[in-house]
């Protein structure tokens, strides 16, 4: 059995918050499509922080080190559909975007007599937009229109930055190679290192006129328009994946990715625990008595007659199968709970209270 704990990288003790925290860290770092992204750890992660922030299956852990519902969240997620709508292709191209250790494979290669081509503009930002939804929408699925800004290319320079048509000069810092070599001191000798130059980014050229309506960068700020479909039975803080949402890179260099991040408002009526939910409901003492049905609403948005059965214990929680929120993949439905309050009549009248007493004897 796996430390889910440790996979988070958190204490025993942590609060939900902070296994929140930690899971979205992990997760936007670790994610297939990233670089130095593992998909591995990915699930890993994922099926930590299903069983953590879920209450009832993190405390049969922290007791019994396992769950009992049988069902490991990515199981039978092999070849399917993954419950978090990402996908897991890796995406080579985005390898370059880990600088330092970039770094370190130039060196490497350059002593090999191996040339890479040397990446000089930044990669868009990864972003993050938190949308709110209902506990109804987070049951049904919805689809959601979101706004927001983000760098978008240069129409006006084609996301050059400059225009060709004006010419260029050679680079006057790096004489037109577009790179600087650097020695570089250290404890095992001297290693020398090649960098993209900084004034012309590596392309030994200087525009001779510069885009002023981007100023350059290629890219200008705009708001964007994302469809955003959000499965059923979509848990609080689960975060989804738009690709290439994010900002443009700088002149022309790859797009970034949007994550949007659900955030499912508490319902007035509804507590939800993982699948589950949890309503509580008000009893009249007669009514129990005389064996009426119970309206229970459902979250979604029926209304059931449900009869308390004899022998059932009050202070229980009556358990409505398959009436909670969806389980990711359509594995089914959790439970719905009615928690019950008995209420007693304010006032008895004198002919109840004959009433009760005749009933009292005949017990
Ligand atoms: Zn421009
Ligand atoms: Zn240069």
């Amino acid at each position: 059995m796996k430390d889910y704990y440790k996979v988070l990288g958190v204490e025993q003790s942590a609060s939900q918050d902070q296994i929140k925290d930690a899971y979205r860290k992990l997760a936007h770092k670790h994610h297939p499509d990233k670089a130095g992204g593992n998909e591995q750890k990915f699930k890993e992660i994922n099926e930590a922080y299903q069983i953590l922030s879920n209450k009832e299956k993190r405390s049969q852990y922290d007791r019994f080190g396992q769950t009992f519902d049988g069902s490991s969240p990515f199981g039978g997620a092999q070849g399917g559909q993954n419950p978090f709508g990402f996908d897991f292709n890796f995406d080579a191209n985005n390898f370059g975007g880990a600088s330092d250790m970039s770094d370190i494979f130039d060196m490497f290669f350059e002593g090999l007599g191996v040339k890479k081509k040397r990446r000089a503009y930044q990669r868009g930002a990864d972003l993050e937009y938190i949308q709110e939804i209902s506990l109804e929408e987070a049951f049904s699925g919805i689809k959601k229109k979101i706004h927001y800004d983000s760098f978008e290319d240069c129409s006006k320079c084609g996301s050059k930055g400059y225009f060709e048509k004006e010419g260029v000069i050679k680079c006057s810092n790096c004489d037109g190679r577009g790179e600087i070599r650097e020695t570089r001191n250290s404890f095992f000798g001297a290693f020398s290192q090649i960098k993209a130059c900084s004034k012309c980014k590596g392309t030994g050229q200087i525009p001779n006129k510069i885009c002023n309506e981007c100023s350059g960068t290629g890219r200008i700020k705009k708001q964007k328009i994302a469809d955003v479909s959000i499965a059923p039975g979509t848990a609080d803080s689960q975060l989804i994946k738009i690709p290439g949402g994010g900002d443009a890179g700088e002149r022309g260099a790859d797009t970034g990715d949007l994550y949007v991040r659900i955030k499912v408002k508490p319902h007035h009526v509804f507590q939800r625990h993982g699948d589950d939910l949890l309503i509580k409901k008000e009893l009249n003492l007669i009514n129990v008595l005389i064996g009426k049905k119970v309206e229970i609403p459902t979250v979604s948005g029926e209304k059931l007659n449900v009869e308390i059965p004899t022998d059932f214990n009050l202070n229980e929680k009556l358990k409505i199968p398959n009436e909670g929120m969806p389980r990711f993949n359509n594995y089914g439905k959790g439970d719905l709970y009615v928690s019950f309050q008995l209420k007693t009549p304010k006032k008895i009248s004198p002919k109840i209270k004959k009433l009760l007493e005749d009933i009292t004897n005949e017990i």
